[in-house]
């Protein structure tokens, strides 16, 4: 693929108001206009370039909206004041009551939790299957179904989508393709691969500072434009809308995305391929022992790498908790939920991302009790983070201290 999605953001360019390297932020929430025709078209949605009211669209969130399409593939993208706010955006804006949705079984908690509890008072279903099984997805397709859901790389057991079998199956029923990319941004583009709708959580990796939450739709200007529309447009009447000043700060810390991809994703194979050879059970796309491994080389950006999500099961919950605060005080990272962060980010999923699905369920798809999802930071001098994991997995008997007493 010769797409190059660091190069099409590295050409956008946009000046300020005084000819600054930074464009100017909108800050303002409304705007007039010079003549009240020109009003009433806006309002039509007759009027390109022409701003009315900041729920609708104002240069700053435009702006971000145009580096998310630059990095996507994508026609355009509009931006929304989380990843859950984009989610369900596009969720309502493609069902209607009686609709069904085919979902990947292992998804972002809060995803899988508006689709099982929060649907159903609209009358939506969903079926969740394993989306790595082109037939099981088939066999439960319905003539309403209106989307097939998934996540590229999945949370937070790391599941690959295959986006171009996916897209191939949803064209054949003639229902859109809908990937939340979170986890790999760069590294896959889903739309590149057929994807109709690729979502993100601009919360984590492409913002990457840990200090706000937004999100972003990214696709064809005729759906983006219907999720505007001030009569009938879900991002419009639900109204999580990004603000202003938040997106200039996400539109500076996307420069840095290349970079901070490329680290986070060396420093997770450095510690999964090393954690492997001492026997411990890890989960990353990287490794030849990755079930997703062979599609995940041939949908991705190898430039990039496998990304920064891995995980390891260190046996019992009390063992994965003792291992995570001793972790944070060392200084390895944090004790927290997200990702993306430069320090490394760590969590017991089965009790709090992925809290809001069933144990039973959770068992069902192989989410066990002493799995820790690791958010690889961006370490300068990885080899001491491995030593010092090292020693601290020995010190909790999770691994076997190898050196011979003297
Ligand atoms: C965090 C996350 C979301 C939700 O995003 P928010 O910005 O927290 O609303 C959705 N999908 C995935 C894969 C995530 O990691």
């Amino acid at each position: 693929m010769d797409y190059k999605a660091s190069n099409h953001l590295q050409d956008l360019q946009y000046f300020g108001e005084y000819g600054g390297v930074n464009p100017s932020i909108s800050d303002s929430s409304t705007y007039t206009f010079l003549s009240a025709k020109t009003m009433f078209d806006t309002f039509e949605g007759n009027t390109e370039g022409c701003y009315l009211y900041s729920r609708h669209s104002s240069p700053s969130n435009l702006y971000l909206g145009e580096a998310l399409a630059a990095l996507e593939g994508t026609e355009t993208a509009n931006v929304y004041a989380s990843g859950m706010g984009a989610i369900t955006s596009v969720i309502m804006q493609l069902c209607s009551a009686g609709d069904h949705i085919v979902s990947s079984r292992t998804i972002y908690g809060g995803t899988y939790a508006f689709m099982k509890n929060f649907l159903v008072k609209f009358n939506i279903a969903t079926s969740f299957v394993d989306t790595t099984k082109i037939e099981a997805i088939e066999k439960v397709i319905t003539h309403n179904t209106k989307m097939i859901y998934c996540e590229s790389i999945s949370n937070p057991l790391l599941e690959v989508a295959d986006i171009r079998a996916l897209a191939k199956l949803a064209k054949k029923y003639g229902i859109p393709l809908v990937v939340d990319n979170t986890f790999s941004p760069l590294t896959i583009a889903p739309a590149l691969l057929g994807a109709d709708i690729v979502i993100h959580s601009l919360t984590k990796f492409i913002n990457g500072s840990s200090d706000c939450v937004a999100g972003a739709v990214c696709g064809s200007k005729p759906f983006c434009l219907s999720l505007k529309d001030v009569n009938s447009g879900s991002g419009m009447l639900l109204g999580s809308t990004l603000d202003s000043l938040r997106a200039a700060s996400i539109l500076k810390n996307m420069r840095t995305l290349h970079i901070r991809m490329k680290m986070h994703s060396a420093n997770a194979l450095y510690l999964a391929q090393n954690f492997e050879n001492q026997g411990l059970r890890v989960v990353y796309p990287g490794l030849e022992t990755h079930p997703g491994h062979a599609v995940m080389k041939r949908q991705m950006n190898p430039e990039f790498g496998f990304g920064g999500l891995m995980t390891m099961d260190v046996g019992t919950l009390k063992k994965a908790n003792a291992l995570m605060e001793m972790m944070q005080a060392k200084k390895l990272g944090y004790l927290a939920v997200s990702l993306g962060f430069y320090k490394t980010l760590f969590s017991a999923p089965s009790t709090s991302t992925s809290s809001e699905i069933p144990l039973d369920e959770q068992q069902q798809m192989g989410l066990s009790n002493g799995l820790i999802r690791f958010s690889v930071g961006l370490d300068n001098d990885i080899h001491r983070t491995y030593e010092t994991m090292k020693t601290s997995m020995e010190q909790l008997g999770i691994l076997k201290n190898k050196k011979v007493a003297p």
